[in-house]
């Protein structure tokens, strides 16, 4: 069992909250499970638990889905450690158990694990970091691998996952005979970190270092990669570096910039680093961008990221609330930063944006039936414009019951639980 087991200590009784969390784990969390699993008709195709089950060789088929979809299986599971503490349910832990070992079978000899690229371009892994997200995902389901050990005692898949990370920290560095790399979009920070504390091994924090330490040191990073490949891009994502906040180094970043998700992600990775290590010139800027996203940034509902060009944050004070962008998994990474701020220092502002963006941006994210989910959280819906006209497409006035690029509903399950 991990040494410190503060999730199985903490006990939520809150009329509120207590339902809320009642409604993830009794409706959905077997819901996602069930859409995972592609049981759900009329909504959108996951095929993300088919896609390990390709991987390892346990059935046949091709890939679908975005190059990202082994994170929501990941950030499911991350969601059912946690609803077990909450209330322990020996069958969701046995099928829980069953998928882990279906990702425990997906994982190469030489503990590399991603579906996308074991199943359709073996070739080409590690070669687009930038698209591509194979530290994304691995990060994540280091999020799950821990969670799952914290609250079960049961390290299957922490073991899985430090294979991954020991194949991670042998490839990317500065060392001799490693490479310089940097993730796309910023997650392995936050995997690495959760490794370190789970396990206390250096190696995972040293990793995390390097990654955040590592952006921006080349700005042109990104475009140096891209011209050694022969391969397709993409093509989803712009090579503005502020997109993925790799346009200077993290001690020197300002301004909240780019992508939301992608920002208020690696700066929650960098406040418990900072913390990790009392490294004061790194809380700093951690302090300067939080400063800088809540009080010119933030929407009255701890909504961030304003504008849907780039699922970005805008400048300063221009937050429209007809053409919002405002993605849930932008608030819950905001609260996840929020979280380690407070860590280290005992503020209340901390906590109020954690609130504000719980009670608000969060939760919005999601009908009351627990079947249907926002991506994008409007302030204002306009029938006949919102998600219609030019410009407002992404403005959906009605929640779906679930996306192509389905990030967020899985990000709630583990954000609630
Ligand atoms: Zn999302």
């Amino acid at each position: 069992m991990a040494k410190d087991m503060e999730l199985t200590k903490v006990t939520i009784k809150d009329a509120f909250w207590t339902t809320m969390q009642q409604l993830v784990t009794d409706v959905v969390i077997p819901f996602q499970e069930r859409v995972l699993n592609d049981e759900v008709e009329g909504v959108e195709k996951s095929h993300a638990i088919d896609n390990f089950r390709i991987a390892a060789g346990l059935k046949e088929g091709e890939f679908y889905g975005m190059v990202f979809q082994d994170s929501d299986v990941a950030k499911w599971l991350e969601g059912v450690a946690y609803a077990l503490v909450i209330k322990p349910d020996a069958q969701l832990e046995a099928r829980a158990d069953a998928m882990i070992e279906i990702v425990a079978a997906a994982q190469q000899e030489d503990g590399y694990l991603n579906t996308y690229f074991t199943i359709k371009e073996p070739e080409h892994r590690w070669q687009n970091l930038l698209e591509c997200h194979e530290l994304y995902c691995a990060g994540h389901m280091m999020e799950a691998a821990v969670a799952y050990y914290e609250a079960t005692g049961k390290d299957r898949l922490l073991q899985v996952m430090e294979r991954m990370a020991e194949h991670i920290i042998a490839r990317f560095g500065e060392e001799e005979g490693k490479v310089a790399g940097i993730p796309g979009h910023q997650e392995i920070e936050i995997g690495l970190m959760r490794m370190y504390h789970a396990t206390g091994k250096e190696a995972y924090k040293k990793m995390a270092r390097y990654f955040l330490e590592e952006r921006g040191k080349n700005p042109a990073f990104f475009e140096e990669e891209a011209a050694k490949r022969d391969w397709k891009h993409f093509g989803m994502i712009p090579e503005d570096t502020k997109y993925n906040q790799s346009h200077a180094r993290v001690y020197e970043q300002e301004e909240a910039v780019g992508h939301s998700v992608r920002a208020v992600y690696m700066y929650t990775a960098m406040a418990d680093l900072a913390d990790a290590d009392k490294d004061k010139a790194l809380y700093d800027a951690c302090k300067r961008l939080w400063d800088n996203m809540i009080q010119k940034k933030m929407y009255i509902t701890g909504g961030i990221g304003a504008t849907h060009i780039g699922e970005s944050f805008s400048v300063a004070y221009e937050l429209p609330n007809d053409t919002v962008y405002a993605e849930t998994c932008a608030s819950i990474g905001l609260v996840f930063f929020a979280k380690q701020l407070l860590k280290t220092e005992k503020k209340g502002v901390y906590a109020d944006v954690m609130e504000r963006a719980l009670y608000n941006g969060i939760i919005s994210g999601m009908q009351r039936d627990g079947k249907r989910f926002f991506y994008v959280n409007p302030l204002e819906v306009n029938p006949g414009t919102s998600g219609v006209a030019a410009g407002y497409e992404h403005v959906v006035p009605e929640r779906p019951g679930w996306y192509t690029c389905a990030c967020c509903p899985p990000n709630l399950v583990r954000m609630v639980t």
